[in-house]
């Protein structure tokens, strides 16, 4: 049986598959893009030589659309505070200022672990934190107030200006934001993200993976996109595999990512995120995904989204790097020589040697890149002025390649 990672197979997996997967992939191999009903008959696939033939039409319009290079983004990663205000079934980042791993990353801590990171080649300073611990916790409002800041986007744009200072580009994930906030941030960041995780209300009932936090209400997470949107902030955003939604579900949130890039054109990368099971939260017991449906998954957003960047993250699957390079990725995301991954600390990133090695042998090259996508630096009103100075200094560090 030929090998899946062969885009090339296409034609002989076409042949095998069944007629109305077939005409579907015909259409996406012409360059029409599939609609949302169709991707829902792709994903909801399960015979064997259809999920071959969705994954090996998908890595061939990757190659396609986006050649044969491979990205990702060499990164600190600066947890300013894991005090949050929700409480999602899955997680072991987050804590409650009593929490004997509770933390708030001091200013000079924050300072030292940018000049670390950029002494060991680190380009992005990825701002990743709970959500709106100042509304939850007095304690915390206290240790804000201490450090001279009345809300915690305060205190993160204090933290992007000192990773600015270190040669670091900031990328900040905080949550949800108002249209203020991300104004207030765009001078100091190249770009900015939230994970829709999932467009579906369900997952917010009782007894649902979102029941305890306010701020996953899709609709509040769909404005914040938009507003990004309007804000001409490139943006990065997602789904998360795993956690009780349904395949149309997903289908329907990356149809949701893709409608808003079409308006706005500022979505610099959509992450394919697996959930994985923690032995100390609700969900320790939920099934993860399995490889081939995080695959296909992958492989149903190359078909639905086109030529927008596609991501997984190399650590959360380990053994199935080759296969999200069939599926149809062309990013890996932020690895980091120095910082764990800390919504995912018993996941340890791949080393890049050994990553490019594999991209190598699949016949693509790994190459690192900027928080910000090369396409959105030329772009006018994306980019505040003090940003262009910040990339443009940070090309003369690295020899005037952009990467
Ligand atoms: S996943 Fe994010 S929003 Fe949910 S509890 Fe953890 S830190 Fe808070």
């Amino acid at each position: 049986m030929p090998c899946i990672v062969d885009g090339s197979m296409a034609p002989e997996y076409l042949r095998r598959a069944r007629p109305d997967v077939r005409a579907l992939l015909d259409q996406a191999l012409e360059g029409i893009r599939i609609r949302e009903a169709d991707a829902c008959i792709l994903i909801e696939a399960d015979a064997p030589d259809d999920v071959s033939a969705i994954l090996a039409v998908a890595g061939h319009l990757r190659s396609r659309l986006k050649g044969t290079v491979v990205t990702y983004s060499p990164k600190v990663f600066l947890p300013v505070t894991n005090l949050c205000r929700d409480r999602c079934s899955y997680c072991t980042f987050r804590s409650d200022p009593d929490d004997p791993h509770a933390w708030t990353m001091r200013p000079e801590e924050i300072r030292g672990c940018c000049r670390s990171g950029r002494a060991q080649g680190c380009i992005e300073a990825l701002m990743c934190l709970g959500d709106k611990p100042e509304r939850a916790f007095r304690a915390y409002r206290e240790t804000l107030q201490a450090l001279g800041h009345a809300t915690t986007i305060g205190y993160v744009h204090q933290a992007c200006e000192i990773a600015l200072d270190e040669g670091l580009l900031p990328h900040t994930n905080a949550g949800v934001m108002s249209r203020e906030e991300m104004t207030g941030l765009k001078p100091v960041n190249v770009s900015m993200g939230l994970m829709l995780e999932n467009i579906s209300p369900r997952l917010r009932r009782k007894g649902e993976a979102h029941f305890h936090a306010p701020d996953k209400d899709p609709q509040r997470r769909l404005q914040m996109l938009r507003e990004a949107g309007e804000l001409q902030i490139p943006f990065t955003t997602g789904i998360l595999l795993g956690i009780g939604e349904t395949r149309a579900e997903r289908v329907a949130s990356l149809a949701a990512i893709r409608d808003l890039h079409t308006c706005y054109g500022h979505i610099q990368e959509v992450i394919i995120q697996n959930f994985r099971a923690k032995p100390t939260t609700k969900m320790a017991g939920a099934p993860e995904p399995e490889s081939l449906d995080i695959a296909q998954t992958i492989a149903v957003a190359r078909l639905l989204l086109g030529d927008m960047n596609i991501q997984a993250p190399p650590n959360l699957s380990p053994y199935d790097h080759r296969l999200f390079l069939a599926a149809g990725i062309n990013d890996w995301g932020g690895i980091s020589p120095l910082t764990p991954d800390y919504v995912n600390p018993e996941a340890p990133w791949p080393h890049v040697s050994a990553l490019a090695d594999t991209c190598a042998q699949e016949g693509f090259q790994l190459e690192a890149r900027l928080p910000i996508y090369t396409e959105y630096i030329g772009r006018p009103g994306f980019l505040e002025p003090s940003m262009h100075v910040a990339i443009s200094q940070h090309a003369a560090i690295r020899g005037g390649a952009l990467c």
